[in-house]
C-alpha cells in the first residue's frame, strides 16, 4: 500500500521512498510512499523525476500508486530513490482545483446551482452546473464575487473524519469509513482526495471565460492563478493584433468590426447590382452584333471563361431573355459547358445539351431555357460544341 504524502502535505515536492515493486523492466515503479499525485477526481497527474528517470504518468491502482517512467530506473527492490515533482505544473493544478471548490460553493450557495461535473484540462477547466441558463451579466457578477472570496484569503485545511459522523458536506459521500475532507473556512466542506493551496489568496485571479449549454445544464469555462494571467495576456495580444489591422485602439475594435461587416454587406449588394447592369449592357452588344439565321434565330458563342461557366450565367440569362437566341458558353480549363435558349429559338436547352453530353460521356442538364454540364476532357468538349452546331 502506497502512503500518499500529498494527502497531508500538498507542498511536498521532494521526497525519498523505498522501491517495493518494479514492473515492465523497471519502467513502472511502485514505492512505499510518494508525493506524486495520480490522475483522480478530475485532477491530472504530476510529472517529475524519480531516480534516474522522468515520470510521464502516475496511475492510481486502488491501494498502490504506479509511477510510469520514460526509461527503466536504475534501482532495485529495496533501494531508496529520490523523487522530485514538477512544482510549476502541480501548483497550477492546486490553483485550478481550489478555485473550482470556491466557484462551485458560490454557484451552489449564491445561485442555487449545484455542480454536476468538473473537468480540468491542460489549457482550461469547466464546471457543469444545474442551471438552465447563466446570463452574461451573471457571469460578470459571479467572477467578481469569486475573486472577492479568493482575496478574503480564507484558510483551506484538510481533516480526516468518519463518513458516519462527518457533517456539513456539500455533497454526501457514498464512501464508508474515513473521509478526507477539504474545508474552506466558512464557505465549503467537500470530501476530496486532490491537492489544494493553503489559503484562497493563493488561487490568485479567477477568470470566467464563457458559458455553453449542455444537456439540461450550463457549462462554465474558467481559469485560475498564473493560468488566468497568461490567458489575459494572450487575449490582450490577440486584441492588439486586431487593433493594429484597424490602426485603432483595442477598445474600439468591436465597434469597428461591426461597422466593417455592415460595409462589406453593402458593397456586396452594390457589386451584385452592378454585375447585373453590366450583363444587361454586354447582352445588348452581343445581341446587336449577332448574325440572324434564316429562321430569325441568333446563335451566340461567348468567349471562353477563365473560371467556371456559371460565372457567365447572368450574361447568358440576359441574352436569352431578349428573344430568339441560342447561347453557348464553355470553359476549356474546367470542361464546363452552358447552353441557353430563348423563346422562339426552337431549341430546348436542357434536352439538347443532355443528349450532346451523353454521346461524349459527359453529364448535365437543366431547363428548356438554361442548362449546364461538364465533359471529361477538351476533346469531348470540342465534340459537344460541334454537335450543338457551334464553333469557337
Ligand atoms: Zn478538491
Amino acid at each position: 500500500m502506497t502512503e500518499r504524502l500529498y494527502y497531508t502535505d500538498a507542498r511536498c515536492a521532494h521526497f525519498t521512498g523505498t522501491v517495493v515493486a518494479l514492473e515492465d523492466d523497471g519502467r513502472r515503479v511502485i514505492l512505499d510512499r510518494t508525493a506524486f499525485y495520480p490522475t483522480s477526481g478530475g485532477q491530472p497527474f504530476d510529472t517529475g523525476r524519480l531516480g534516474s528517470a522522468a515520470v510521464i504518468d502516475v496511475i492510481d491502482e486502488d491501494d498502490r500508486i504506479v509511477h510510469v517512467c520514460d526509461a527503466p530506473i536504475s534501482a532495485r527492490v529495496g533501494d531508496v530513490v529520490e523523487g522530485t515533482i514538477d512544482w510549476t505544473r502541480r501548483y497550477d493544478h492546486m490553483q485550478q482545483h481550489t478555485g473550482q471548490h470556491l466557484l462551485s460553493a458560490l454557484l451552489a450557495d449564491g445561485y442555487g446551482w449545484p455542480t454536476v461535473s468538473v473537468h480540468f484540462g491542460a489549457l482550461t477547466n469547466t464546471v457543469d452546473v444545474a442551471a438552465t441558463q447563466v446570463t452574461p451579466e451573471q457571469v460578470v457578477e459571479i467572477e467578481q464575487r469569486v475573486n472577492a472570496l479568493a482575496a478574503d484569503n480564507l484558510a483551506v485545511h484538510v481533516s480526516f473524519e468518519d463518513a458516519a459522523t462527518a457533517t456539513g458536506l456539500r455533497k454526501a459521500s457514498d464512501r464508508d469509513g474515513e473521509l478526507r475532507i477539504v474545508t474552506i473556512d466558512g464557505v465549503d466542506r467537500s470530501a476530496c482526495g486532490g491537492t489544494h493551496v493553503a489559503r484562497t489568496g493563493e488561487i490568485g485571479a479567477v477568470m470566467l471565460r464563457r458559458t455553453e449549454k449542455t444537456k439540461g445544464h450550463t457549462r462554465l469555462e474558467f481559469v485560475c492563478g498564473r493560468r488566468a494571467v497568461a490567458r489575459a495576456r494572450l487575449d490582450a495580444q490577440l486584441l492588439g493584433t486586431a487593433a493594429r489591422v484597424f490602426t485603432a485602439a483595442p477598445d474600439d475594435v468591436p465597434q469597428l468590426v461591426d461597422a466593417q461587416q455592415k460595409r462589406v454587406a453593402e458593397l456586396e449588394r452594390d457589386r451584385k447590382r452592378l454585375l447585373g447592369e453590366l450583363a444587361q449592357h454586354q447582352a445588348q452588344q452581343l445581341w446587336d452584333a449577332a448574325l440572324v439565321d434564316a429562321h430569325g434565330v441568333r446563335r451566340i458563342a461567348l468567349p471562353a471563361a477563365d473560371g467556371a461557366v456559371r460565372d457567365l450565367e447572368s450574361l447568358v440569362q440576359a441574352i436569352v431573355t431578349k428573344g430568339a437566341a441560342v447561347v453557348l458558353a464553355v470553359s476549356p480549363s474546367t470542361g464546363g459547358i452552358m447552353l441557353g435558349a430563348g423563346d422562339g429559338s426552337g431549341v430546348d436547352a436542357g434536352q439538347a445539351l443532355r443528349s450532346a453530353l451523353q454521346a461524349e460521356g459527359g453529364k448535365g442538364g437543366g431547363s428548356p431555357r438554361l442548362a449546364q454540364g461538364s465533359t471529361p476532357g477538351s476533346v469531348q468538349l470540342s465534340a459537344v460544341v460541334r454537335a450543338l452546331g457551334f464553333s469557337f
